[in-house]
This record gives structure tokens, C-alpha cells and sequence, in this order.
């Protein structure tokens, strides 16, 4: 329901482009769609299907319940689950046909514990630590894990490692983080152990640090049409993700009049001013109180005092026409010449890209077009 005429609109034909950008610039390797956190806030189930009809074969989240809740959706390709879970829920793991990933000795037997014989039927992708010390066996110590693996019935499908400064224009440590991985399948191979698929870059690797006997890319940000580094631009990224919402009220200021809570804005003039029915409830940030800006009418308007949890106020005292109630508002996305991104939030907020589309709340419906 758009009872409040606010939504994301989701341009999956961008979507698709940005998909087929890098399977074009990675071929022969392919390219895993990373639809975690629901989708970085786009909508993981709308975005999943757009990835298979765009020729993706694997996807990947983070948690077990982001897999099965593509699986209760239809969608049939393989999934990877990257993060953690209970061992306890392991048969959900093998009834949804999830691919997990396994870290430790420790962890893998809790699930073999769970599950006895049919671990055979789990498949399972190997995480190995080369740099950001979050879960995985160091490259040295990996051998171990992967041996008690084989001899314990578990099939090993894959091999992955995660840059941790792949976004930066200073490329040493993903060299060596590369080294490091294929140091790891070296010595496995020495040992007769040929583990089928590998993988290691994400957006900002798959550029510089791919290979081509690398099977996948794991593409996140990126697809999205969001620059997944602010050392360097790629120029061909479409945005996926406009946020629109409606003037909700129009009201006029005398000089000495505050706005919202705190009443951390006072105006100094006669002022007209928008209300927006959009506030931190929908993960828009009280941190751009006073600081961000929208469109409205195709210019920049300052928001004005603090943004509270359903709605805020916007100076409009520069429009050549007042606004009416019901006209558009672009908090995220273009309007006639104007543009505002999600980086330029970012900075306001000292984030990244990333997190501004992930706290977008379910609050707010997402529109595909
Ligand atoms: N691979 C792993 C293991 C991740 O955790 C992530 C995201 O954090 C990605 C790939 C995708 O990274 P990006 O969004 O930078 O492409």
C-alpha cells in the first residue's frame, strides 16, 4: 500500500546491465550474485529473480534464513550461505538445499553430530582466512580442516577468501591475500586434493584481482549500480535504488519560529517550508538532521531541525512554485537535473554506500519497474 506515496523504486533493467558489465569484463569467470541483507536493501527475493533471468547460476547470502526464504519463493539455483549458524539447524541447511560454508573443525562436527549420514548430500564451500581474521582457518592451518572434511564423508565443492582493502588504490595486501589463497589450493593439490570450484574477488577485487581459473566473482555492491570503492570509479555502474516520496504539508515560517524536536533549527526569515512523511523508522538517518538534503520540484531543498521517526521538514522558501501536498520527493535518486547518491548520504553520515541501502526498513515498500 502506498498510502504515504513513499516507496524505493528498484530498476531492475540496471539491475541486469550491471549484472552483465561484469559478466562481459570477467568471462570465463562467473559472476555469484550477493543478495545478503536483503539484497543491500533492494529486496532480495525481487532482485534474486532478476539474477537467474539474467543467467546467474549461484547466489549467496549470509544467513540460513535469507536462503530459505528464496527457496519459499521458487528460486532453484544454488545458494551460498557465508555466515554462521546453530549446527542445530543444519537439516534446514540440507532441506533447502543450501550451500554452506564451512570454517572449523569444531563447527563441522556439530553438524556432522546433527545430521550423520547424509552430510554426504551437504555441499559444502570452504572459507579460508587470508586477511580479515573474521571466521576461517588461516591458509597454513586450512589443510587440517579440509582433511578431517574428506575423511569424515563431508563433499568439499568450493574454496573462497574475502579481501579486506580491495576497495583501496594501494593494491599489496590483496596481492599477498591473493598469494596466500593460492597457496592454500597449491598445497592441497600437492596432497591430491582437487577441490572443484574457487573463488575470492568481490566488487572492488573483480576488476583488478581475478583470474581466470577463478570459477566466480561474488559480486555485491556493485550490481547494485553503487561504487564499491571511493579510490576509483566505474563509470558504467547504473543506480538501482531511487527513494520517492510526497509533500505531506506546506506551511510558512516567521522570523523566531523552530522546527521539530530540540528545536535545533529557528528560522532568521519569512520561510516556506515542505513536510515529509519519511523519518528514521524507514532508516532514513536522524544524523542528516539539518545536514541532508532532497528533491522537490527539481531542486536541492536543506532539510530543517531533526529528522524524527516518521517524518521531517524541508526548506522551501527557494521554489519558484510552492509546493503542493502529493507533489514528488527524491530522497535517494534523480529529479529533472538533480541527483543526490548514495555516497553523497554516505559522507554526510562518515558511512558507506552499504550501509545507507541495508537500513532502509521494511517499512517502506520496494517497487520493481
Ligand atoms: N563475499 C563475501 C564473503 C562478503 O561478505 C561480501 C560482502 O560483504 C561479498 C562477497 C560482496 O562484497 P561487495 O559487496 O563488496 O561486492
Amino acid at each position: 500500500m502506498l498510502s504515504r506515496r513513499t516507496y524505493l523504486e528498484i530498476d531492475l533493467k540496471a539491475y541486469k546491465q550491471n549484472l552483465e558489465f561484469f559478466q562481459r569484463k570477467v568471462s570465463p569467470t562467473k559472476v555469484m550474485a550477493v543478495v545478503k541483507s536483503n539484497a543491500y536493501g533492494h529486496g532480495a527475493v525481487g532482485i534474486s529473480k532478476a539474477a537467474v533471468e539474467s543467467g546467474i547460476d549461484m547466489l549467496a547470502v549470509a544467513f540460513l534464513e535469507e536462503g530459505i526464504e528464496l527457496r519459499n519463493h521458487g528460486i532453484n539455483v544454488p545458494i551460498l550461505v557465508f555466515n554462521y549458524f546453530d549446527p542445530e539447524y543444519s537439516s534446514l541447511a540440507l532441506e533447502n538445499n543450501l550451500t554452506i560454508t564451512a570454517y572449523s573443525i569444531e563447527q563441522m562436527k556439530g553438524i556432522k553430530s546433527v545430521l550423520g549420514n547424509q552430510i554426504r548430500k551437504l555441499k559444502v564451500h570452504v572459507n579460508v582466512d587470508t586477511g580479515m581474521k573474521r571466521i576461517g582457518p588461516s591458509a597454513n592451518e586450512c589443510t587440517s580442516l579440509i582433511e578431517y572434511l574428506l575423511e569424515n564423508g563431508f563433499s568439499i565443492e568450493g574454496i573462497y577468501s574475502h579481501f579486506a582493502v580491495a576497495d583501496e588504490a594501494i593494491e599489496q595486501f590483496s596481492i599477498e591475500q591473493r598469494k596466500a589463497f593460492e597457496s592454500a589450493v597449491k598445497t592441497l593439490e600437492s596432497k591430491g586434493i582437487k577441490i572443484p570450484v574457487k573463488h575470492l574477488c568481490n566488487s572492488a577485487g573483480s576488476l583488478r584481482f581475478n583470474r581466470e581459473e577463478y570459477n566466480y566473482i561474488r559480486l555485491g555492491i556493485a550490481s547494485y549500480g553503487l561504487q564499491p570503492s571511493g579510490d576509483f570509479v566505474i563509470p558504467e555502474l547504473k543506480p538501482v535504488l531511487t527513494w520517492k516520496s510526497a509533500v505531506s504539508y506546506v506551511k510558512t515560517l516567521k522570523p523566531g519560529d523552530s522546527v521539530s524536536y530540540g528545536r535545533t533549527f529557528i528560522a532568521d526569515r519569512k520561510m516556506v517550508v515542505s513536510t515529509v512523511p519519511v523519518g528514521y523508522g524507514d532508516g532514513y538517518s536522524r544524523g542528516l538532521s539539518n545536514r541532508g538534503e532532497v528533491l522537490i520540484g527539481g531542486k536541492r531543498c536543506k532539510i530543517l531541525g531533526r529528522v524524527c521517526m516518521d517524518q521531517f521538514v524541508v526548506d522551501v522558501t527557494h521554489l519558484h512554485k510552492k509546493p503542493k501536498i502529493g507533489d514528488e520527493v527524491v530522497l535517494i535518486g534523480s529529479q529533472g537535473e538533480e541527483r543526490i547518491t548514495v555516497e553523497e548520504i554516505a559522507d554526510l553520515l562518515n558511512t558507506i554506500n552499504y550501509e545507507i541501502t541495508c537500513t532502509i526498513t521494511a517499512r517502506v515498500p520496494r517497487l520493481y519497474t
